[in-house]
């Protein structure tokens, strides 16, 4: 697969508005799906859901969902930022606040009553759920699995233009810091480079602490930057992404310092290849296993198969490793409107590694590539 140069759609500029979120269909969605595991309300304890449906972003936030509407429970530290956040949610008036204290679990208990109230079983504690009993002493409470975390694999309009742009702006950034491979340039100071040129083009936050692995520390899947200075003949992990109103991007390029050895372009021809194969695998309906199995299979093939130790893929998105995730034991179906990595990797233990990572949008017919960075171990334009 030939490298594709930045393409510049309009969500996907590092600049100009972005198309407000949908969280009232979020919310519409929500209630559906509580109806279909059959609870009257649901009280949602995890924050990034809470921040998804609602765009509250405070440490202390429980949202209880019912068919009237939905209530968010936090404290007198967040009585401004809860007001303002849920306007700009687009849900005043959806959602109303009420302080957690010292009333909250009364009020809470009177407006379920004896309803079936679905909580979140793995975001609460032994201790909050006996609480919880304790205070709804009326209601049925009802173990719930990850219900939004589902929801939330489909991206709607609003959150694939703020992925676009993290990515853009990653984009972006590692072009500009192309140069500084070269000898004698540390991972931490190139990582600082590129963290800084993100923050530049507009990124509010760095999706991740920012991976770049050199020389030997390039067999090390998540190594952490050190000073460890580029040496002629390094591979160079490079593994990050921006961030944008809570929106992660994620994208890895693999570079040489220096002219390439034949063992290293063999090396990084069988993970690219691995990687393309991949991504002409993702489609809507397909297994998705068979995308972890398309690319170690090409890795087999080229005699690498040991050398891919980690899974494929994940989903993106408020988290950097969101639902679905993609590896031998996925036995999910791809779905349009998921955006995954597809990130195979070869780590040869005192030789180096290579990962080639990409971001995609799954569509009916295939996908369509966020990041955009050109590939290649030499880098392009320098
Ligand atoms: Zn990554
Ligand atoms: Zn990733």
């Amino acid at each position: 697969m030939t490298s594709k140069s930045a393409a510049s759609p309009s969500s996907a500029s590092p600049s100009g508005v972005l198309p407000p979120m949908d969280r009232a269909g979020r919310l519409d969605r929500a209630r559906r799906a509580f109806d279909e595991h059959g609870v009257d309300a649901a009280l949602i304890t995890t924050p990034v859901n809470v921040r998804w449906l609602t765009g509250f972003t405070g440490s202390n936030g429980r949202l209880l969902i019912d068919a009237d509407g939905a209530v968010l429970y936090t404290d007198g530290r967040y009585t401004e930022q809860s007001a303002s956040e849920l306007a700009a949610g687009g849900v005043d008036g959806l959602v109303t606040v009420h302080d957690a204290a010292p009333d909250g679990q009364r009020h809470m208990a009177e407006r379920v009553g004896n309803a079936t109230v679905g909580f979140e079983a793995g975001n609460v504690s032994v201790a909050d759920h006996g609480q919880l009993t304790e205070s709804l002493e009326d209601a049925t409470l009802e173990p719930l699995g990850p219900v939004i975390a589902e929801l939330r694999q489909i991206k709607d309009v609003g959150e694939r233009a703020r992925l676009e742009r993290a990515a853009a702006i990653a984009d972006t950034a590692l072009a500009s810091r192309l140069e500084a491979l070269v000898p004698g340039v540390t991972e931490r100071a190139f990582q600082l480079d590129l963290d800084r040129a993100m923050l530049d083009l507009g990124a509010d936050a760095l999706s991740f602490e920012t991976i770049v692995a050199s020389g030997p520390n390039s067999a090390l899947p998540h190594a952490r930057p050190s000073n460890r200075p580029f040496e002629d003949g390094d591979l160079v992990v490079i593994d990050f992404g921006a961030g944008v109103d809570g929106y992660g991007s994620d994208m890895t390029r693999t570079f040489c310092i220096g002219e390439p050895s034949e063992r290293q372009l063999d090396l990084y021809d069988a993970v690219h290849q691995a990687q393309a194969a991949g991504k002409s695998a993702v489609r809507d309906g397909v297994d998705e296993r068979s995308i972890h199995e398309t690319c170690a299979g090409v890795l087999d093939e080229r005699g690498y198969g040991d050398a891919f130790i980690h899974g494929t893929g994940h989903g993106i998105g408020l988290e950097i490793h969101e639902q679905p995730i993609l590896s031998p034991r996925s036995v999910g179906i791809l779905r349009a409107g998921l955006i995954v990595t597809v990130e195979p990797g070869a780590y040869l233990t005192g030789f180096g590694g290579v990962r080639v990572e990409d971001s995609v949008v799954v569509t009916a017919s295939g996908c369509e590539p966020i990041t955009h960075a050109p590939k290649g171990l030499v880098p392009a334009g320098v």
